[in-house]
């Protein structure tokens, strides 16, 4: 049976990446050689890496003032890198709070410097983005998690401030168009909404770097890994080349707008589902709120949680289970996610 991967991460890539991957693996560029045996200096790769970038720079249409890097750590490591090469011990940056990610970065931006939470969702299980709260003039940036994967909620209109946003994009990044010009760093971890696990991708607006005062180890200075290209050491070869097959898909498909599109039906497809089925509950109670990318929800009755769940392994739906935190249903509906695989799971509701 054909399986539904609604996983929150790592999660689907699309059915044409796969192939071109596995068949990567056995023979790469004409080479004779599988792509996990070569030299990440050799010309096939270095033209993967200069392919991968320019896709990067088209699709976001970034300028030269921002380098794009991509490293491993995972979009955990950026939670501390960001502040480290960011914000010295006497200046304070602000920080959203709407979920578990954003509570990790503000935990390790602490290490460095002055933190202001400007607001937070806690008291409602992070169920909303808190809104019209007011930001302090002189901040150093403004971070914020643009998708907040294990709650379901998304920002959807940007804080308005003169200081530079610092995103964790992780679980949308490539889902919809983006005002660059309001963004300093935008990082993610690959493996929700670009590639799988292992490589994570920073955009950073280089007029930003250099203004701490602190010794930067060579791995962990950005300056470092802009200048390299990223391969200042090994970076991760494989998981770079399947996100520069995912973005030529993303180009495929017509870009951020089309994507952005896209994005929409599928989500509203299932949002109206649960909204007219008495059945189940959304558990983001704004709209505007809402994720398109990580759908929440629960059953009405309590008793119904476990038979839904075998209605929907039993159409191949898989990886439905809500995360611990917030119990109940997570569809996560990436990119990748045809809008077919969206109606199975729409038609096991309306048959439930
Ligand atoms: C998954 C996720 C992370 C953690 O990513 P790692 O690569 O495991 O460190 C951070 N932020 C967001 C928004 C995520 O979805």
């Amino acid at each position: 049976m054909k399986m539904h991967n609604f996983s929150a991460g790592p999660a689907i890539l699309p059915a044409t990446v796969l192939e071109q991957a596995a068949d990567a693996v056995r023979d790469f560029d004409g080479l004779g050689l599988s792509i996990l045996e070569i030299s990440h200096r050799s010309p096939s790769f270095t033209k993967v890496l200069a392919e991968t970038e320019s896709l990067v720079r088209e699709l976001l249409d970034l300028n030269d003032d921002y380098g794009v890097i991509f490293i491993s750590g995972g979009a955990s490591a950026e939670f501390f890198l960001t502040a480290m090469n960011l914000l010295n011990e006497d200046e304070r940056a602000g920080y959203l709070d709407t979920g578990t990610w954003s509570t990790k970065a503000i935990k390790e931006a602490k290490l460095f410097g002055g933190v202001e939470v400007l607001a937070s969702s806690k008291d409602k299980n992070f169920n909303y983005i808190p809104k019209g709260y007011p930001i302090p003039q002189g901040l150093k940036y403004v971070h914020v998690t643009s998708n907040n994967t294990i709650y379901g909620t998304q920002i959807k209109d940007w804080p308005e401030t003169d200081a530079p946003l610092v995103a964790d994009m992780s679980s949308d990044i490539f889902s919809r168009r983006l005002p660059m010009e309001k963004f300093g760093i935008i990082y993610a971890g690959a493996q929700k909404n670009m590639g799988p696990a292992g490589v994570t991708m920073v955009i950073i607006r280089k007029d930003l770097l250099g203004t701490v005062k602190r010794a930067l180890p060579s791995m962990l200075d950005y300056r470092v890994h802009i200048e390299k290209g990223s391969t200042f050491n090994t970076p991760p070869v494989y998981p770079i080349y399947v996100c520069m097959l995912t973005l030529r898909w993303v180009k495929a498909q017509g870009g951020l707008e089309a994507m952005e599109k896209i994005n929409e039906a599928k989500a509203k497809l299932l949002y109206d589902e649960i909204e007219r089925n008495p059945k189940f509950k959304c558990t983001i109670p704004d709209p505007i709120d809402r994720s398109l990318m990580n759908v929440t929800f629960v059953t009405t009755e309590e008793a119904d949680t476990a038979p839904f769940m075998e209605a929907a392994k039993a159409a191949g739906v898989d990886a439905l289970k809500g995360h611990r935190s917030v119990g109940g249903f997570r569809a996560s509906i990436y990119n990748a996610m045809p809008i077919e695989s969206v109606q199975v799971l729409v038609d096991v509701m309306k048959g439930f």
